[in-house]
């Protein structure tokens, strides 16, 4: 028999906090369970709730498996769930499914052939190997034949793995006008895969698939991660791809263990990186004892923005059938559909209404402008500089994607992998006169040395000798004899001896090495030092290198890392606002072209199409009090004078859900 133990006296009252198809969400005792459910309707609280009264009911917190889409999401999640108990969930196993995976192969990677201490490339790294080997493989082809460019083949093998397939068929069904180059393409694969195992790195696709891979051959390990947590829980399911679903059933696969799944169909956005919306429709198949949730009350928008957002997704014909209703009273305005002239003009009324909305005491942290690429955000930068309203960007170049905090890192990953050739590469091709075929040899020369060494000691995982001795031997042309014997140097500061220097301590002393480059590379030299000022000041607490460098590959991918300053407004594309909520929101740029994309209107695949209006929906139920959308009529920068009608998500929707104004 069952017997269920009560919270402990003194707990918090969940019933008054949440209503009753919450409730019944945050206190079932069912094994598997789906809540589904529309925009703004408390999942995300469901689970954070959920999390606080199982700490409450006397689940150890390392018993917690909690999976969101950023790393940061986790992170709000759990400080919340800390003030809903008064105790720490520091202990609890919070983050993206990356940084968890991260976090297991860090302690079992050589169960899979890898040394200690992988390095992570990124997306950056990943390309710059890729245009390494598309010269190596496909020298001659590339200029006469429109050979693919290493974002194409990235994003070809990217998809390939996060929708299970393998990359010839996703070649023939998503890139059939590049079937001509599978030759050459199968090689260049095949050799990525060769050097990132001899660089003792993964990418971020290989963090997921290794993961299942650990999983699934080694059983110990499994049993192991399988018994330790009693509880895994996954917010925004509806964005999962196939690694991904692979490693819940995996994780959750324990007799014990309960797995509680959130998310709304009608909000999957990520099909392009392999998302697949069918996990959700198919949960209760895979787990036929699925108890499922709905609730059917939205707590944060307006009833005219909630009306507005169900008329606009109800054009969808796949959908999970969701009635919303609101549950706030309504506000003082209707959405309003702003056409103005030009994009200029679209800009200036953004600005200028965001003024008057903060001098009447709004401030710019409740305020968002959303569009759908990055780069229709240039006219409204550039009218809020002009009216000094501070801003935050969030999508475009994050901290640690930036040219001069990699080249930093390098270093740092170069210490602790002697193998990682992108990192080697990428500081050597700082140096005067160094271009890729010398960066090759000098390689060479040091992957030679460096394994000599490690193999005279296999406990080792860096080198730890000084680098000028180890490094001796590799030959240096010349006239790069000066900066070679400088960089070994550098490296032996980096290593001393007689004890290990802080990652801060190291961070300062690379920016030294790094200097005379960076003056003679960057104009705005002051600025980047700034960063590299931010870059320490925010490593200030990390202990150790490792875990350091794990955590900035993985930052990198889809999280902002600059603190939120209370008075900026928000800038940022639809994909990052995910999950967030402001109380004035713009959406900008709803041209037909623009958004719907020209590229899925021309392509007319129907499913496309539904994803870019579940998009559309996303931006819309992110608003809380009021909402503009906005469209210039004639866009100057991407149709050469070019009339631009309203986006067809704006014209099919009913006009008496909107106001129309004038500019
Ligand atoms: P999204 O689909 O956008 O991720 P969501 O379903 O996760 O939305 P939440 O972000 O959890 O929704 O909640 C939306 C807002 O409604 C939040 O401000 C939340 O605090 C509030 N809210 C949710 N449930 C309740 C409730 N029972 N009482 C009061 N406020 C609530
Ligand atoms: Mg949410």
């Amino acid at each position: 028999m069952k017997y269920t133990l009560r919270p402990a006296p003194g707990g918090r009252d969940y019933a008054a906090e949440l209503n009753p198809e919450q409730y019944a969400a945050v206190t079932t005792d069912a094994r598997h369970a789906l809540v589904i459910a529309g925009a703004g309707s408390g999942k995300t609280r469901t689970l954070t709730y959920r999390v606080a009264r199982l700490l409450e009911c006397g689940v150890a917190p390392w018993r917690i498996l909690l999976l969101t889409f950023t790393n940061k999401a986790a992170r709000e999640m759990l400080e919340r769930v800390a003030t809903l108990t008064g105790t720490g969930a520091g202990q609890i196993w919070g983050g993206t499914f990356h940084s968890v995976a991260n976090r297991i192969l860090r302690m079992h990677a050589q169960r899979l052939g890898y040394l200690p201490g992988f390095s992570i490339l990124d997306g950056d790294d990943q390309r710059a190997l890729f245009r390494a080997l598309t010269k190596q493989f496909a020298g001659k082809t590339v200029k006469s034949d429109r050979f693919p460019k290493a974002e194409v083949l990235q994003s070809l093998h990217s998809l390939a793995i996060n929708t299970g397939k393998s990359w010839q068929q996703t070649l023939s069904s998503d890139y059939a006008h590049l079937q001509k180059h599978e030759e050459a393409i199968g090689k260049i694969y095949e050799a990525y895969r060769t050097r990132k195992m001899e660089s003792n790195a993964m990418d971020f696709d290989d963090l997921l698939t290794n993961l299942v891979k650990l999983l699934k051959e080694h059983a110990d390990i499994r049993a192991d991660l399988q018994q330790r947590f009693l509880h895994v829980l996954v917010d925004e399911y509806q964005d999962t791809n196939a690694p991904q679903a692979e490693i819940i059933s995996l994780m959750a696969g324990g007799h014990d263990t309960a797995l509680m799944v959130v998310g709304d169909d009608a909000q999957s956005i990520y099909s392009w990186r392999g998302a697949n919306v069918d996990h959700i429709f198919e949960f209760t198949n895979t787990y036929p004892d699925a108890v499922v949730y709905k609730i059917e009350v939205n707590y944060r928008s307006v009833p005219a923005i909630l009306e507005i957002s169900n008329a606009a997704i109800a054009n969808n014909t796949r959908q999970f059938a969701k009635t919303l209703r609101p549950a706030r009273d309504n506000g003082a305005m209707k959405p309003a559909i702003i056409p103005a002239p030009d994009n200029r003009t679209e800009a200036r009324f953004i600005a200028q209404r965001i003024d008057e909305l903060m001098a009447a005491g709004i401030p710019g942290k409740d305020i968002a402008v959303l569009y759908r690429a990055h780069f229709h955000s240039m006219d409204v930068q550039m009218e809020l500089t002009r009216n000094h309203i501070p801003y935050r960007i969030t999508s475009g170049l994050r901290f640690f994607e930036q040219a001069h905090i990699k080249d930093i890192v390098a270093w740092l990953r170069l210490l602790t992998n002697p193998r990682d050739e992108v990192a080697f590469r990428r500081i050597v091709s700082t140096f005067p006169r160094v271009g890729e075929a010398t960066a090759g040899k000098l390689w060479q020369g040091w992957l030679t040395e460096a394994e000599a060494w490690m193999n005279l000691h296999p406990t080792a995982s860096v080198i730890e000798e000084p680098h000028s001795q180890v490094m001796a031997k590799v030959t240096v042309p010349a006239t790069l004899r000066p900066i070679w014997s400088a960089f070994l140097a550098n490296l032996d500061t980096l290593h001393p001896e007689d004890k290990e220097l802080t990652p801060t301590e190291l961070v300062n002393l690379v920016a030294g090495f790094m200097s005379d480059h960076m003056k003679a590379t960057y104009e705005n030299y002051e600025e980047r030092l700034e960063d590299i000022g931010q870059l320490t000041r925010s490593l200030a607490d990390m202990a150790d290198l490792d875990s350091f460098l794990s955590q900035v590959a993985l930052l990198s991918e889809v999280d902002t890392q600059t603190e939120v300053d209370p008075d900026c407004v928000t800038l940022s594309t639809i994909h990052q606002a995910k999950g967030l909520e402001w109380k004035i929101v713009f959406v900008i740029f709803l041209g037909e072209g623009l958004f719907p994309h020209y590229r899925v209107i021309q392509s007319g695949d129907p499913d496309d199409l539904e994803e870019e209006l579940r998009l559309f929906y996303v931006a819309l139920t992110r608003a809380e009090d009021q909402l503009y959308l906005s469209y210039p009529r004639y866009n100057g920068h991407s149709y050469d004078s070019q009339f631009c009608p309203p986006s067809r998500f704006l014209t099919t929707l009913p006009e008496e859900l909107y106001e129309l104004w004038n500019l």
